[in-house]
């Protein structure tokens, strides 16, 4: 079974030497707000890890092969930033990682349309993690047409789109942490809707969609939502969260959970030699002891990821 970590982040080393300062100069200041964060101990929530270093944790996890997810950032320049260090990135290691784009679509349908070209042209697999919730898309009628019009060309192109999705604010026992934007759920639901041409992974569970009240029924009928489990053991606990694979398995069907970290995010802080490579290894742990059937466990581990993010080329 080849093992793939759908959801991982990286950086250029420029933002890796300084990243609050890099933040600053950058005019990136929610993207410091969540990634800079330092826990009460004072350990950072997250490391700055070369991609040597994550090739490392792969190897140590089993992992055959990464999906590197772009950043929402708030600025078009720094998306066109990352994507190009991410084509380097696959160019040096084909074998090894895949890669979605970031987008900002502030600069009108045009220029968004034009970006998804050519992210397909560089070999991208999809665009990610997007979060137009973030990006200040949902108040701008010209920048949510330019996003339609991105969502709708990445489905003709083959390139899948993964969406950073939240738990509600007022939900009971969830989580909330600094710099967390709300992301009603029927927002999701809509554009899925609106692109059923077009796949759609709706991370970290997609705020476990298919077991809303109000959404549960409608999806069932939308064959193009997936679902990654980025960041599980932080929004669902480290103990607790076996309990999410069963119940999601349950609710959406295996075939549409595909795994993912959200490395280099510490997912287990409580662990005190917890580092981001320990959390890859860990949580591959904790979905095998999710009372998943083998075959669900193959699907979800790498299979589904293989299909949902095929090559464009
Ligand atoms: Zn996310």
């Amino acid at each position: 079974m080849e093992i793939v970590d759908s959801h991982v982040h990286l950086y250029p080393p420029e933002l890796n030497a300084a990243p609050t300062e890099w933040a600053a100069a950058r005019g990136e200041a929610h993207w410091a707000v969540l990634c800079t964060r330092t826990r009460k101990d004072g350990r950072r929530v997250q490391e700055f890890p070369s991609v040597d270093e994550l090739l490392r944790a792969m190897d140590a996890a089993g992992v055959a092969r990464a999906v590197l997810q772009g950043w929402y950032w708030e600025r078009p320049e720094t998306c066109e930033w990352q994507n190009g260090f991410y084509e380097k990135c696959v160019r040096a290691h084909p074998d090894r990682l895949s890669a979605c784009a970031a987008l900002h679509p502030g600069a009108g349908a045009d220029a968004a349309r034009e970006s998804v070209r050519r992210a397909a042209e560089a070999g991208f697999v999809g665009l990610g993690e997007l979060s137009p919730h973030s990006q200040g898309v949902m108040d701008d009628a010209a920048a949510r047409e330019a996003m339609d019009a991105a969502l709708a060309l990445a489905g003709e192109l083959g390139l899948s789109v993964c969406m950073h999705v939240t738990e509600s604010a007022g939900e009971a026992g969830r989580r909330n942490y600094p710099g967390k934007v709300e992301t009603p759920l029927g927002d999701f639901v809509r554009w899925a809707r609106r692109h059923p041409g077009t796949r759609f992974v709706l991370a970290h569970w997609g705020a476990r969609l298919p077991l809303d009240a109000e959404w549960s029924e409608p999806v069932r009928n939308l064959g193009n939502i997936f679902y990654d489990t980025a960041a599980s053991p932080l929004t669902y606990g480290a103990n607790t969260s076996a309990g999410i694979w069963r119940e999601m398995a349950d609710a959406a069907g295996a075939e549409r959970i595909l795994f993912g970290t959200d490395y280099p995010l510490v997912l287990y802080p409580k662990n005190n030699d917890a580092s981001a490579a320990d959390s890859m290894a860990s949580l591959i742990a904790e979905s095998r002891a999710g009372g998943l059937a083998e075959p669900e466990l193959a699907a979800v581990l790498g299979g589904n990821a293989m299909r949902v993010f095929a090559q464009s080329r």
